[in-house]
């Protein structure tokens, strides 16, 4: 194992969530305005993995980078939803950014380490485009698959003011376009300010072109946040959690919502703007999911017309309820229906995709590949397009 730390090298590893990367970004970010370096995953003396555990797969994963990580004599540092918090390749498991924040400083007065001050311009320039930010964590609630509540605790938000200096600051540094993400957004509640008035606010006080959320959930969109979608500042993509198609596979999985108030959602949303575009996660293979319940499923998708789907197989989870129902599916099962729904999910993803051609839309454009810039529409379509100009973060009215 390496032990000195002399300009103590820093990386990160995010696996899972757009909350656990604005978790990273902010950490990064502060450790490099205390003067430490942060470097590419690979070239470090301290990784900073930061763990998921919502399915099977991204807990193996989890597991897997932790392991490549200490096999090269990396100091590991863990945080975030952790599994398994008995690894011997772990050698400190932080509860947050500020725990690491201590530990960090510590091994820096017990290694004698200098703040690196060339690296802290240039990280801090890296990127312009959109930032993540954390406006809230945890959940209150208890689906019978989710693991989540027990590693992150019930919800908690970040003041409001913070939330708009942030993006403030964010402004200052040229970012177009912001993501407010957390476990469950629509639980953000600072004092009784709710989502829908903290929307309004930082519409009001930031002059931020695009503002974007993070996955919403059914069961507490109010009318309020949906008439906040007429300010053309909000992209118009929501990224709505169906989880299942099926009323009954919804009522086994407690999410509190059936499929007729999930359509209402939709619909309301879509009498303001026809073309909005939705996205959503699925779970495949429910414990007990009959063919019915997935047919209802499929029939649902191509109902609504999603852009994109998450299609995820279900795997247990510790400690949840649904680890206890009876008849889980067969992997094989599961396999087959992730297939179907996939196929059906990128057709539904063409014909929307089919709308939007030849129509005008402002393009958010942030990286260049070969002659082509790529970029964001307000509706969260990857777009390219050929130019010989810069247009790195520039917003451009291009017709698709
Ligand atoms: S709403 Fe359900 S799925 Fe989402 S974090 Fe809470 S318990 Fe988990």
């Amino acid at each position: 194992m390496k032990t000195v730390f002399h300009n103590m090298k820093i990386s990160f590893y995010t696996i899972g969530c757009k909350l656990n990367q604005a978790e990273t970004e902010e950490l990064k970010k502060t450790l490099q305005q205390q003067g430490f370096s942060t470097v590419p995953f690979g070239k470090e003396d301290v990784c900073v993995i930061r763990a998921c555990a919502v399915t099977c797969n991204a807990s193996q994963t989890t597991r897997e980078i932790i392991r490549q990580v200490k096999r090269r004599g990396t100091y590991t540092i863990t945080v975030g939803c952790l599994e398994n918090k008995n690894l011997p390749e772990i050698n400190f498991i932080a509860k947050n950014n500020n725990e690491i924040i201590q530990h960090l400083q510590q091994l820096n007065k017990k290694y004698l380490c200098k703040p690196n001050k060339t690296l802290v311009t240039k990280n801090t320039l890296s990127k312009k485009t959109r930032a993540l930010i954390k406006i809230q964590t945890g959940c209150n609630f208890n689906c019978a698959y989710c693991a989540i509540p027990s590693f992150r605790g019930r919800s908690s938000s970040i003041p409001n003011d913070e939330i708009i200096n942030k993006i403030k600051e964010l402004e200052k540094g040229k970012y177009k376009e912001i993501v407010l993400t957390g476990v469950n957004i629509c639980q953000y509640n600072n004092n009784g300010l709710k989502l829908h008035t903290l929307l309004k606010k930082i519409l009001l006080k930031t002059n931020i072109p695009r503002l974007r959320l993070g996955s919403l959930d059914p069961r507490l969109i109010s009318d309020q946040l949906i008439k906040t979608l007429k300010n053309e500042r909000l992209m118009p993509h929501w990224h709505l959690s169906l989880q299942s198609g099926s009323d009954s596979t919804l009522k086994r999985m407690n999410r509190g919502y059936n499929t007729k108030q999930y359509s209402k959602i939709i619909e309301k949303i879509r009498k303001i703007n026809p073309l909005f575009s939705f996205t959503t996660d699925i779970i495949v293979g429910f414990p007990g999911e009959t063919d019915k319940e997935f047919n209802e499923t499929c029939a649902f998708v191509k109902k609504i017309g999603f852009t994109k789907i998450h299609i995820f197989p279900y795997s247990i989870r510790p400690n949840t309820l649904a680890e206890t129902m009876k008849n889980h599916l067969q992997d094989k099962i599961k396999t087959e229906r992730v297939k179907i729904l996939t196929d059906l999910a990128q057709k539904t993803a063409d014909e929307y995709r089919k709308k939007i051609i030849g129509l005008k839309r402002p393009i958010l454009f942030e990286q260049k590949i070969a002659n082509r810039w790529y970029g964001y529409s307000p509706e969260y379509l990857r777009v390219g397009y050929c130019s010989v100009k810069n247009l790195k973060n520039q917003i451009k009215i291009i017709k698709i």
